[in-house]
C-alpha cells in the first residue's frame, strides 16, 4: 500500500472514546464520499492500520469520526493522539459504499449504528443526494444519548432543506427526547421508525446501512419482508451495505 503524511490539525471529542480527527493530508488522491482510507502508525512489530470511511468529501484536510475499542489494537493510539501528531493515511480510497452504486429511487434511507454514520455525514456535504433523490432520511441507532454526534450538522440540513431531510436518532439504553427508544431493528418491527419518519419502507427507495454486523443481518431480514433486498448492477434492488466488523 502506498501511504503519504498526515497531520492531525483538530481533535473533536464527542463523548468519552468517541472522537472525529481532521487530518491534512492533503497527497490523498481524489475519492467518492462514502469511500474509505487507512490510517496506520508504525509499531515495533510492523505497521498497524485499519480502514476508516471518511467522514469528509475529498479536500485537504480529511475527518474521520472514530470509537476506541476497548482492547482493539489501533484505536487505543489514536485516541490519545492530539493537533500536530502524525500518522500514515492511505493514498488512495477504496469502497463501493457510495451514491454511484446506488439505485435511483424517490426517497433515500442513510441507517447507521455508532461511527457508521461518517459516511452519510460525507455524502451529505455535497450536492448529490440532494440532486438525486426528493426525500432524505438520517437514522442514527446508538446507546446513550452522548453517543448521538453530528447533531448541529443534521439539524442545519433539516432547515436548509425543508421537508426534504428527516433525522432519526435511535437511543437503546435510555430514553431521550426526540429520540426513539430501542434498537433499530425493533422500532422497525413496531412501527416508530416509519411513524418518526413519516414514511413507509417500501421499494421505491435506497436503503443504504453501515455499521455493526448485527443490526446490518439483522435489518436485512426485516426488509426482506417488506419486498426490499440487495442492490446488485445486475439484479437491481434497493439496499446497500457497508460492514465495519
Ligand atoms: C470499510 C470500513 C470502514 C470503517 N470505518 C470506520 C469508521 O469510520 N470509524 C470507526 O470507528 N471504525 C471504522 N471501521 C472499523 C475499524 O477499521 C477498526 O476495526 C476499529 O477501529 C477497531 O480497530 P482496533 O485496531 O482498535 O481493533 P482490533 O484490534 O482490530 O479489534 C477489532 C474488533 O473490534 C470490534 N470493532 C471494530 N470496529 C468497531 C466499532 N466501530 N465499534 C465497536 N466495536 C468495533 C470488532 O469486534 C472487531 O472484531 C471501519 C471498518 C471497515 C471495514
Amino acid at each position: 500500500m502506498k501511504w503519504t503524511r498526515g497531520v492531525i490539525e483538530r481533535k473533536q471529542v464527542w463523548a468519552d472514546g468517541l472522537f472525529t480527527l481532521e487530518i491534512k493530508a492533503p497527497d490523498v488522491a481524489e475519492f467518492e464520499p462514502g469511500q474509505f482510507l487507512q490510517l496506520g502508525i508504525e509499531q515495533p512489530d510492523g505497521h498497524l492500520h485499519r480502514p476508516y470511511s471518511v467522514a469528509s468529501p475529498h479536500g485537504e484536510v480529511l475527518d474521520f469520526f472514530i470509537v476506541l475499542v476497548e482492547g482493539g489494537r489501533l484505536t487505543p493510539h489514536l485516541w490519545k493522539m492530539g493537533v500536530g501528531d502524525e500518522l500514515d493515511v492511505s493514498a488512495k480510497a477504496a469502497g463501493s459504499f457510495t451514491l454511484s452504486h446506488c439505485p435511483d429511487a424517490s426517497t433515500l434511507w442513510l441507517v447507521a449504528t455508532g461511527t457508521g454514520l461518517a459516511p452519510y455525514i460525507a455524502m451529505l456535504r455535497t450536492e448529490t443526494p440532494w440532486q438525486r433523490y426528493e426525500k432524505i432520511l438520517v437514522v442514527h441507532g446508538v446507546r446513550q444519548g452522548s453517543d448521538l454526534c453530528y447533531q448541529e450538522e443534521l439539524a442545519a440540513h433539516q432547515q436548509q432543506r425543508p421537508g426534504r431531510f428527516t433525522y432519526i436518532p435511535v437511543v437503546s439504553r435510555e430514553d431521550v427526547d426526540g429520540a426513539l427508544r430501542g434498537r433499530i431493528t425493533h422500532c422497525i418491527t413496531n412501527g416508530s421508525l416509519e411513524s418518526a419518519a413519516d414514511q413507509e419502507l417500501e421499494p421505491d427507495c435506497c436503503f443504504m446501512m453501515c455499521g455493526n454486523p448485527d443490526m446490518l443481518n439483522e435489518t436485512e431480514q426485516l426488509l426482506g419482508k417488506r419486498g426490499l433486498k440487495k442492490h446488485k448492477r445486475k439484479e437491481p434492488g434497493q439496499i446497500v451495505v457497508e460492514r465495519y466488523w
